[in-house]
């Protein structure tokens, strides 16, 4: 597996070099909004000690990550009044990874409505609003 590239796009957005819209941190991870939605509320959550994926991420890291990921999950389904939730999650690059910082998407789902396709840019307003929205239900 290569290496880490602390030139991803999730490294830049953790040292500040490019703007996110956060939705809650702690000491060892980050919430922000993904800026091509598939779901109203669609937010990924990050560790700040890097790595690839799942396959290189230490114990810590993942039970750091997946305590942010429940956090985040129940707050994004009260804010959207979700009847569930998917979470994603991809590894390497046959796995279906584009970014390789180790991240898992939240998606509040609504009962018979689908998920948009990927890689569409959203109304940043609206993905603002529903950071502020996601967050005030934390
Ligand atoms: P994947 O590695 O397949 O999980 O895909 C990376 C995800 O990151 C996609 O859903 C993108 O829309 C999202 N993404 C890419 N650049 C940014 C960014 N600057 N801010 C927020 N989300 C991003």
């Amino acid at each position: 597996m290569p290496a880490y590239d602390d030139q991803n796009i999730f490294a830049k957005i953790l040292r500040g070099e490019i703007p996110c819209f956060k939705v809650y941190e702690d000491d060892e991870t980050l919430c922000f909004m993904d800026i091509m939605p598939r779901t109203d509320g669609h937010c990924l959550v990050i560790p700040k000690r890097p790595c690839r994926n799942v396959l290189d991420a230490s114990d810590a890291q993942l039970a750091a990550v997946m305590s942010t990921v429940k956090k985040v999950a129940n707050a994004a389904k009260t804010a959207f009044e979700a009847e569930g939730i998917t979470l994603q999650q991809f590894n390497e690059t046959a796995g279906g990874q584009e970014v390789f910082h180790l991240h898992f998407h939240i998606h509040p789902r609504h009962d018979g409505v689908s998920m948009r396709p990927p890689g569409k840019m959203g109304d940043m307003d609206v993905i603002k609003g529903h950071a502020e929205k996601i967050a005030a239900a934390l």
